[in-house]
């Protein structure tokens, strides 16, 4: 597997100029910022399938099950060469090692949602997909998706980067020994993670581990891959973050001094009442894991789940 983590993404917003006028939609977040730590894997479905550039602006019509691929103008029915090069393409794609993949909002062929549908009066309606990305999604259904419009909310942003960095390591862990051994230590530094999340998912992932023997490796593996996709979903709040702090205070009981659990829970409560941003307790709980040597604090990946320098945990 690769060093880095490759994301797939809608051309134009690496500044590309692939849109139908001609232009791109560069978004400085994602090169700028993201792409310090992620290669990115350009794809633009209408350039891609054979159409030109610049070209006639497209939309999506019809039945919202199964709408086509239309041309406004000129009504060219576009349906067939984009999903012929789609399914073509998301076959070359399993070779890349995606760790997930920004899709290009609105758009009739990258928009991952709400995407508008014209019906025969030319009446729009937002609940469509577009083509490309709907094929992308069937084909890989746990991989993590978001759009670049999305990413500019902090909690999808920080849902979505944080599922990516997971998926990577594990990966990373499962080829560097494909076993048992590597399955239960990767599930005990992502613990507090999981924790993080959902609560129930998290004993339910405790009991597939608990069981890891019995269950033959391959069908193992991808269940545990399947669940920790799954569970990453599920948002983090303040109120499950306190609830993870207050779980790790339990491991320093025995050495913080009564100040310094005082300090703890102010902070922890400020945090609670949105105060403070999350990086605030972090900080303060990764200083006593420094400096009281708690093991199994130190390897837990929700300390540092990603790049401090994202600034992901930054908001209140
Ligand atoms: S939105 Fe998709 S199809 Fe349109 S220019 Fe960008 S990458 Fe190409």
């Amino acid at each position: 597997m690769t060093n880095s983590i490759r994301l797939g993404i809608s051309s134009c917003l690496l500044g590309e100029k692939v849109r139908y006028d001609g232009g791109h939609k560069l978004d400085r977040f994602l090169t700028d910022t993201l792409g310090q730590y992620v290669e990115y894997v350009p794809v633009c479905p209408e350039y891609e399938c054979g159409l030109p550039v610049p070209r006639e602006a497209m939309h999506l019509e019809g039945d919202s099950g199964n709408p086509r691929l239309v041309t406004v103008k000129t009504k060219q029915d576009k349906t067939g060469q984009m999903v012929r090069w789609a399914r073509r393409r998301v076959v070359e794609l399993e070779k890349e090692d995606l760790s997930g993949f920004i899709f290009k909002s609105k758009s009739p062929s990258s928009g991952m949602e709400r995407v508008k549908i014209y019906s025969e009066k030319g009446m729009p309606d937002k609940n469509g997909v577009g083509m490309f990305a709907r094929i992308f999604m069937a084909h890989f259904p746990l991989l993590p998706v978001e759009e670049e419009g999305r990413l500019h909310d902090p909690v999808l942003r920080e849902n979505f980067i944080e599922r990516i960095f997971a998926l990577f390591r594990w990966r990373k862990a499962i080829s560097e020994s494909r076993s048992r051994r590597s399955l239960i230590e990767f599930h005990t530094r992502q613990k507090l993670l999981i924790f993080s999340h959902n609560e129930q998912r998290y004993r339910d992932m405790g009991r597939l581990v608990a069981r890891a023997k019995d269950i033959p490796l391959k069908e193992l593996l991808e269940q545990y891959q399947a669940r920790l996709l799954e569970v990453l979903k599920y948002k983090t709040t303040p109120r499950k973050h306190a609830n993870v702090l207050m779980h790790i205070m339990g491991y320093f009981k025995e050495q913080l001094s009564s100040d310094e659990k005082k300090e703890m829970l102010d902070v922890i409560e400020l945090y609670k009442s949105g105060s403070v941003p999350l990086i605030v307790p972090i900080t303060l709980v990764n200083h006593y894991v420094r400096k009281y040597r708690q093991p199994y604090l130190e390897v837990q990946t929700y300390l540092n789940p990603h790049p401090i320098e994202l600034q992901l945990r930054n908001h209140v």
